[in-house]
């Protein structure tokens, strides 16, 4: 079995488990990134920060220039904490609090994603009080599918997000009419973990409707934001590790018709790959058919098993032992505390470290503290 490549001496005293992050890895996504939109200037990347929060991690994105989209009210403070300028941070979210709206006005974020007629009444008045006007744009619920898991399409009529686009018009025109906005453009957004380009053909599509629809009204849009949403390959992080962004970018470049700026917010794509959740095998229990390789690591440091059923590759790095199944198990009081069932593991022995791969995305940003667990630390190299 191909593993992946790890300073195993680094970690020998470090308390498990632990989120490992392979900067360098980083580094090259980001790359990768810049390259495939040089030939469009216009175009800009704002990193979605709800995919991983670490500071370290906030603060390589902000200095290679990218912008930060934030889902949150600490979304916001932490991408300003990391140094992402307050105009290229945008603000999405169906419930945004009015203390929250108000960060946002006093930062002087360059753009709030509102969800509804409801907020643009709110952020309209607040920034009023304030003296200021809020630039805003509306998301668009485009009512496409994604096929990727049911609780991760976000694009559908029947999810909570945006403003349908079969009413966009008349949301346009109110918040073009409160005195408290400056209407500025769409913003939409899918899905995730997306690997069927068709799927992001489909959102052109969908949005090229709606600007001839409103060019035809006069509406001028100032930039379109076409969310995030790329997926990875979960299944060989060692042969693939960067995401396939030049398909991701050339759907955009030969689909969509509207030649105003267009705005992009991976979260996944950007971070999974170089994240890597380290463990440790406590104990290796016989069940009745089966024997269980109980971790160290549980749910509480990465919950998209429990979640969603969401695949991670899992590694023993510390054994060349013959190959033999586990399923692999976290401490956690609940059944659905498993990382993986019949997992082909080099053999485990107390004290093996165990690698759950790709898990930079959704990993320590959804890390709770359910049953007393303390959050993870990490590891920068
Ligand atoms: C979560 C989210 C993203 C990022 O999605 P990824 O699948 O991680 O790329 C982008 N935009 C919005 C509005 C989001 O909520």
């Amino acid at each position: 079995m191909i593993k992946g490549n790890y300073p195993l001496g680094l970690f020998k005293d470090r308390r498990t488990p632990f989120y490992f992050y392979d900067t360098t890895l980083l580094q090259q996504t980001i790359e990768e990134v810049k390259r495939q939109i040089a030939d469009r200037p216009s175009w800009q990347v704002h990193y979605a920060v709800k995919a991983n929060a670490n500071p370290d991690i906030l603060r390589i994105i902000a200095d290679a220039g990218l912008g930060a989209d934030c889902v949150s009210g600490g979304e916001v403070s932490a991408a300003l904490a990391a140094g992402f300028r307050p105009e290229s941070i945008v603000f999405a979210g169906v419930g945004k609090r009015d203390d929250e709206i108000q960060l946002g006005l006093d930062a002087g974020i360059g753009r709030f994603n509102v969800e509804s007629t409801a907020e643009m009444m709110v952020i309209s008045e607040l920034a009023l009080a304030a003296g200021r006007r809020a630039p805003v744009s509306i998301r668009v619920n485009p009512d496409v599918g994604a096929h990727t898991h049911a609780n991760i399409t976000t694009g559908l009529a029947e999810n909570k997000f945006g403003i349908h686009h079969s009413v966009l018009p008349e949301a346009i025109a109110l918040a073009q009419r409160l005195p408290g906005l400056d209407f500025r453009g769409l913003h939409f957004h899918i899905g995730s973990q997306i690997l069927d380009m068709s799927d992001f053909v489909s959102l052109c599509n969908r949005i090229n409707e709606c600007t001839e629809k409103l060019e035809l009204m006069g509406i001028r849009l100032q930039d379109i934001n076409v969310g995030g949403g790329l997926g990875i390959d979960y299944e060989h992080p060692n042969h693939l590790p960067v995401a396939d962004f030049r398909s991701y970018f050339d759907v955009f470049k030969r689909h969509l018709d509207c030649k105003c700026p267009v705005h992009f917010e991976p979260g996944r794509s950007i971070v999974a790959p170089c994240g890597t959740l380290i463990s440790r095998v406590l104990y290796v229990k016989d069940g009745l058919h089966k024997q269980f390789a109980i971790l160290d690591a549980s749910m509480t440091e990465l919950l998209r098993p429990a979640l969603y059923h969401a695949w991670h590759r899992i590694e023993n790095l510390s054994s060349d032992g013959p190959e033999e199944k586990y399923d692999v198990v976290g401490p956690v009081c609940e059944s659905s505390d498993v990382f993986g069932k019949g997992v082909v593991l080099n053999r485990c022995s107390r004290g093996d470290f165990i690698a759950l791969r790709s898990a930079g995305a959704y990993g320590e940003s959804m890390a709770s503290r359910y049953n007393c667990r303390p959050l993870p630390e990490s590891l920068l190299l």
